[in-house]
């Protein structure tokens, strides 16, 4: 059985409204969103933080903000803007550890962030 949420997604043992994949690169719905697009995309290798990349692992990384690119451009709102966030430890409130990217789209969004 595999270990972590996302990796059973990835597995699909449990469900998701999955919206892209590659190879190496998975992206679904989260399932609380915070903004009326809310996707999370993932590596299928499993990496537990963004203290864990390793160097060699810079093309996968790379690889999550071209399906970010990609997902924003095919659902439209990639002239309108987007934000693109990865949240790294308990005090940035990482709560799945295998790294993912949130890409929020929909509305107004504010900065700073909370
Ligand atoms: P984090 O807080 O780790 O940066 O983000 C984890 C995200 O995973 C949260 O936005 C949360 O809503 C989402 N999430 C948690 N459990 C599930 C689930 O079972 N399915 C989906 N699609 N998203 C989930």
């Amino acid at each position: 059985m595999s270990e972590d949420l996302f990796e059973k997604i990835i597995a699909r043992e449990i469900p998701a409204e999955i919206v892209y994949e590659t190879e190496t690169v998975l992206a679904f719905r989260d399932i609380n969103p915070q903004a009326p697009t809310h996707i999370l995309i993932i590596p299928k290798e499993k990496i537990r933080t963004i203290n864990d990349i390793s160097d060699h692992q810079t093309g996968l990384i790379g690889e999550l903000y071209l399906a970010a690119r990609d997902i924003a451009k095919q659902a439209g709102f990639a002239d309108e803007g987007y934000r693109v966030v990865m949240n790294c430890g308990e005090a940035a409130g990482q709560a799945v550890w295998h790294i993912h990217l949130h890409l929020l789209a929909g509305r107004a969004l504010t900065w700073p962030p909370g």
